[in-house]
């Protein structure tokens, strides 16, 4: 078994409700979320930062990126988006899969974040995560 936490997320070994999946990245939403709705989009091998990401991996992330963050909009109306990156050892990291968190984000929420701050907890995670993965279909067969 792998100690990689993003590892075992990708072989199912630790329950994050995934969002998204393609041969390239995996979409989910973590415990100790900073906002109802944040997804983390991350590469499913090993990349520290860009300097070890190969460019077929980037744009896949950058794909990803885009579906997701248009399902966030559909399914929760937010009044905007954060994301935010801190990839790489030097970065305070442990996990080395190249990865962005997108944050939909409220006028009121002001620019402080808690990190971490509202646990929405496992079903309301659960629950949100059903909503992007609709809109993410509807999106997919609307084209
Ligand atoms: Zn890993």
């Amino acid at each position: 078994m792998s100690a990689c936490v993003f590892c075992r997320i990708v072989a199912g070994e630790i329950p994050a409700s995934v969002v998204h999946e393609d041969d390239d990245t995996i979409a989910f939403m973590d415990i100790g979320s900073v906002n109802p709705g944040h997804v983390l989009v991350a590469t499913k091998r090993h990349a520290e930062n860009l300097f070890r990401l190969d460019e077929a991996s980037g744009a896949a992330v950058g794909r990803a990126l885009v579906r997701v963050a248009r399902a966030i909009e559909k399914a929760f109306a937010p009044e905007g988006l954060s994301q935010y990156q801190a990839n790489g050892e030097l970065a305070g990291q442990t996990v080395f899969h190249y990865h962005v968190h997108l944050v939909p984000r409220r006028r009121d929420d002001g620019m402080k974040i808690d990190w971490p701050a509202r646990n929405p907890g496992r079903d309301s995670l659960e629950a949100d995560a059903a909503a992007i993965r609709k809109a993410l279909q509807q999106e997919a067969g609307g084209r």
